[in-house]
């Protein structure tokens, strides 16, 4: 059963007990422009209670704000009850909520596109906010006043950007100006709701509109104080020549591709990212240009290859050198391709094949001189100049010899 269907199911019995319930916001949206919807909602009249008690299973997630999560088989419908929002405070969290009619829920809601309901049983839409109208001009704007619109919830400003990407929607003027008015107000919204927004924008194709749109509005600035500058334009060109489908991560290394790593790395704690996409970043951003090295031994090679992100790396890099146009940047990944193709399908990450127990067995002394050679020894073994533990030992010797001679 597919989350419409369960959505469908649950309307039809609100309906069949004389409520009054609809798809709502997103879901009509995507399904008024012939996209698939990401999940279904359902909009009632009905209170929470009642919900929970036509419903065999339910979870009671946000029943003080009117949501109710119906299980219906292995699906899960957010069934919310039609609200009012008042008293925003903060310009985060509604400190009130009211359970009111359908026409004043769709006016709580962010955006005309996202404010319509649909009845599957007549199949009518229900549009008191111009949605319709606005869905044809390709617009985004807010239901009611722009500056009162983003004075409620801050976070609305990054998702107009963010729906304006997803869809290829303009931003009507009258919105897009508040938001350039308003930007500075972001800071006071959480790095994970903030982080989540942006992702949607920079990981859509789409991206580099969005970027841009980020830097005009100044919320980019805001969110990454220090960011605005000269390198804001790379920024977007290095995002307009990535491939379709990026992980975030990728996204905010070529974001931050005219600053340096420590000051990226820096901005994006803001963003509560998890360890291994700051990882990820710090990877891409300080590896930039490596692998442009024309002389780049075997084993440096081996070793970029053997990096989880290396795919990303390449891209990135491939991503700026298309974006400033450079020929010789361009060849050189080209040679490098070949490179790697050459290689064949060799192991880039082999086991050691002496551990520190067979060089101290060899007469290694213990101490930092035993790493330096287990790294010396590595390298050789990725040249391919040791390919046996036999070889191995020898070489050890060498070395041995070698370093007493000189100490
Ligand atoms: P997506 O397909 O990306 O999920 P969506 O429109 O479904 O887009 P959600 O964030 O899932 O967006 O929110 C569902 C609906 O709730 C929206 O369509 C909108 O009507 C309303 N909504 C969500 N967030 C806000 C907000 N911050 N302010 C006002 N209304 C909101
Ligand atoms: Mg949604």
């Amino acid at each position: 059963m597919s989350n419409q269907q369960a959505a469908i199911e649950i309307i039809y019995k609100l309906q069949q007990h004389g409520f009054q319930a609809l798809l709502a916001g997103g879901c009509v949206r995507d399904m008024l422009l012939g996209r698939t919807a990401k999940d279904y909602d359902v909009a009632t009249n009905a209170q929470p209670a009642d919900v929970m008690r036509l419903f065999r299973r339910t979870l009671k997630v946000g029943a003080k704000f009117g949501v109710v999560i119906v299980l219906v088989r292995n699906q899960q419908v957010e069934v919310a009850t039609f609200r009012s929002e008042a008293g925003y405070e903060d310009g985060r969290h509604p400190t009130e909520v009211r359970f009111t009619s359908d026409a004043e829920d769709a006016s709580r809601r962010d955006f005309t596109i996202n404010g319509m309901f649909y009845d599957p049983i007549t199949e009518q839409v229900l549009d008191y906010v111009e949605g319709q109208a606005d869905l044809k001009k390709r617009i985004i704007r807010t239901i009611g006043h722009p500056k009162e619109r983003f004075g409620e919830d801050y976070l609305r400003m990054l998702r107009a950007i963010r729906f304006s990407t997803q869809l290829g929607f303009a931003i009507e003027p009258e919105t897009y100006a508040a938001i350039g008015r308003n930007a500075a107000r972001i800071a006071q919204i959480s790095g994970e709701r903030i982080a989540a927004e942006l992702e949607g924008t920079l990981v859509h194709p789409n991206r580099a509109a969005g970027a841009a749109m980020l830097i005009e509005t100044g919320l980019a600035e805001a969110v990454f104080p220090g960011f605005a500058g000269d390198s804001a334009p790379q920024a977007i060109a290095v995002l307009g020549q990535l491939r379709r489908n990026v992980d975030f991560p990728l996204t905010l290394a070529a974001f931050f591709v005219g600053h340096p790593t420590d000051f990226a790395m820096n901005k994006c704690e803001v963003l509560k990212l998890s360890n291994k996409q700051t990882k990820h970043i710090e990877f891409l951003l300080s590896h930039r240009g490596g692998l442009l090295d024309s002389g780049m031994s075997l084993a440096q090679l081996k070793r970029f290859l053997a990096e989880p992100c290396f795919r990303d790396l390449y891209e990135l890099e491939r991503a700026i050198q298309k974006a400033a146009a450079s020929e010789t940047g361009l060849a050189h990944l080209i040679d490098l391709r070949r490179r790697i193709r050459d290689l064949g399908d060799v192991d880039v990450k082999p086991r050691p094949l002496l551990n520190g127990h067979d060089l101290m067995r060899l007469g290694a002394m213990p101490g930092p001189s035993l790493g330096q050679l287990a790294e010396e020894l590595y390298i050789a073994q990725l040249e391919g100049e040791v390919a046996s533990r036999e070889q191995a030992g020898q070489w050890v010797s060498e070395w041995l010899r070698r370093h007493r001679s000189t100490q």
